[in-house]
């Protein structure tokens, strides 16, 4: 019997309603529940692949090749549980699928609409693939009044009555502002929101108020008896200083409880939730500081490396530091006198993905600084290509070494397997002969080499890692790199594509084609970046020890 919660946003958006799924999920689990999460998002992307990072914040990847929203990493990282394809529609995928099958004649010269085909379609995405668990969170993106969202609320009205109302609720999250000149928090924009909600015959079971001060039992009572739900259902979301800290904090006001209260589920007992007072403490109180210098260019909408940020903090909690991030814009970078003055004092340097050749310079000098002058670094996709070009121009001799995503050139040391593959020998090991014209991503498997830096940090040589790249590096150049000191650590099963670059005579020197920072959790911290925090706080020390 799967239950389902469908988690909607009024008064503003950014209330952060991913986080508060992801920590209702969490609690649930902490008490023996199989969860999962998906997120329906009104836009009409088909997915936001295509989005831009500055506009929409990072992609999120899962392993089997879907282009996400970044809840969704959210809700992994809470939970552990993987995300699926099916864990993330929009309106845009819903309408082409529609759309597909009309021009199929699957509605047998029907006029298809809106209702019941639009609506038949979002509760098919809301249902499917969701055999064995106990619960699936739903999350409504945008906020409740919004036209696009319309539809979706309709399906969940529909469904509700499909499913039964014993076995679906609705969670709303709504913000109380605190009036200063008042004196109060005002509960207004939540009646008015509920109401919005209402107008389309979906009453909320549960809401959850964001407010930046405990709620006064008579603006609970207020909101209670608006709103037409339970007082003990009316929780305070109050802010915290780690989202880590949600799930506590969340059932310190009672969520979980008037969650199974209200499905006729045993609530009496605490949850263990040691696991997360664990992470809350090494977020709060860490003993030592790093300091990590990240080269990138979409620096300005920081929520397009949000997934890397977590890894960094995960990281940090396993090696007992506070991990300070400073995002340095790459073109800065550019001019070399720049260099030393926005690099100096970093414990460590990472280069993250990236695309177009705006701001590759600035990364290829900041890689060959963390290089030369013995700096912990580790790249990461794009930042691993440019580790593989700042190589060949400074050490190999290739001057005129580049990437042909930036146009052509004559030293491809960076290119689509199109271009370096094809008519090879190579090819024929490629299972299916695949040349990979179009992305990379999803998960794929590696081989790392036995006795390498990164062998030892993952402590295996097999692993598995979500990609998302056009790019590859040109495993032609292999022999002319490795006369210098660099390694191609880690190679596709088929031996075709180069995985992982590091110099054995730094410190600590990593490049990955992958995206680790996409498989990190806080109870789960990724290899990698547990490595390179533990060697930038190594290089922290020294440091000390050194003025
Ligand atoms: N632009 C590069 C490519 O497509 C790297 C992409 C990335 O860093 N995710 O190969």
């Amino acid at each position: 019997m799967t239950r389902f919660v469908f988690v909607t946003g009024g008064v503003v958006s950014s209330l952060g309603k991913g986080i508060a799924s992801a920590a209702l999920a969490a609690l649930l689990q902490a008490r023996g529940h199989k969860v999962r999460i998906r997120k329906l998002d009104p836009y009409l992307n088909v997915d936001p692949g295509t989005m831009s990072p500055y506009q929409h914040g990072e992609v999120f990847i899962t392993d089997d090749g879907a282009e996400t929203d970044l809840d969704l990493g959210h809700y992994e990282r809470f939970t552990g549980v993987h995300a699926r394809r099916s864990d993330n529609t929009t309106t845009g995928r819903i309408y082409s699928n529609v759309i597909a099958r009309e021009r199929r004649g699957d509605y047998l010269g029907a006029t298809v609409q809106v209702i019941p085909h639009i609506t038949d379609a979002i509760k098919e995405a809301v249902v499917t693939d969701t055999d064995g668990y106990d619960f699936v969170l739903v999350e409504i993106g945008g906020t409740v009044g919004d036209i696009e969202s319309l539809p979706f609320l309709e399906a969940i009205r529909q469904l509700r009555n499909d499913l039964g109302h014993e076995n679906t609720m609705c969670v709303h999250l709504t913000l109380l502002p605190y009036i200063p000149s008042a004196g109060e928090l005002k509960t207004k924009p939540t009646q008015h929101s509920v109401k919005e909600l209402q107008n389309v015959g979906l009453q909320p079971q549960i809401l959850l108020c964001r407010s930046d001060r405990p709620i006064p039992q008579t603006e609970r009572q207020k909101i209670a008896s608006f709103c037409n739900v339970r007082p003990e259902a009316v929780i305070a979301a109050l802010d915290v200083d780690t989202i880590y800290a949600c799930p506590i904090a969340y059932h310190e006001q009672g969520m979980d409880r008037e969650v199974l209260r209200y499905f006729g589920l045993p609530h009496e007992t605490a949850p263990d939730l040691s696991r997360w007072e664990k992470i809350v403490r090494g977020v709060r109180e860490p003993k030592g500081e790093v300091r990590i210098g990240i080269v990138g260019k979409y620096t300005a909408l920081l929520d397009s490396y949000k997934s890397l940020a977590e890894a960094l903090l995960h990281g940090g909690i396993s090696q007992d530091v506070r991990v300070h991030m400073n995002w340095i814009d790459a073109e800065e970078l550019e001019d070399p006198a720049n260099l030393d003055e926005l690099l100096r004092g970093m414990d460590g340097i990472l280069v993250p993905g990236g695309f177009g050749e705006r701001g590759s310079e600035g990364k290829i000098n900041a890689v060959r600084y963390a290089r030369e002058n013995k700096i912990p670094f580790l790249g990461i996709c794009f930042g691993m290509q440019m580790a593989v070009i700042e190589c060949a121009r400074s050490l190999a001799g290739l001057k005129k070494a580049s990437s042909t995503e930036f146009g052509p050139t004559d030293e491809p040391l960076v290119g689509l397997m199109t271009e370096w593959a094809r008519g090879t020998e190579l090819l024929r090991r490629r299972e299916g002969g695949d040349l990979g014209g179009t992305m990379r991503v999803g998960a794929y498997p590696a081989k790392l080499v036995e006795g390498s830096r990164v062998a030892e940090v993952y402590g295996k040589t097999d692993i598995r890692e979500r990609h998302r790249h056009r790019w590859e590096v040109n495993v032609h150049y292999r022999e002319v790199l490795e006369k210098t000191s660099l390694r191609f650590s880690g190679m596709s099963p088929d031996g075709v594509l180069p995985e992982v670059v590091e110099y054995p005579d730094h410190p600590w020197f990593i490049g990955v084609q992958y995206h680790p920072e996409l498989l990190s959790k806080p109870f789960d911290p990724h290899p990698l970046f547990v490595g390179f925090v533990g060697a930038a706080k190594k290089e922290h020390l020294s440091r000390e020890e050194n003025v």
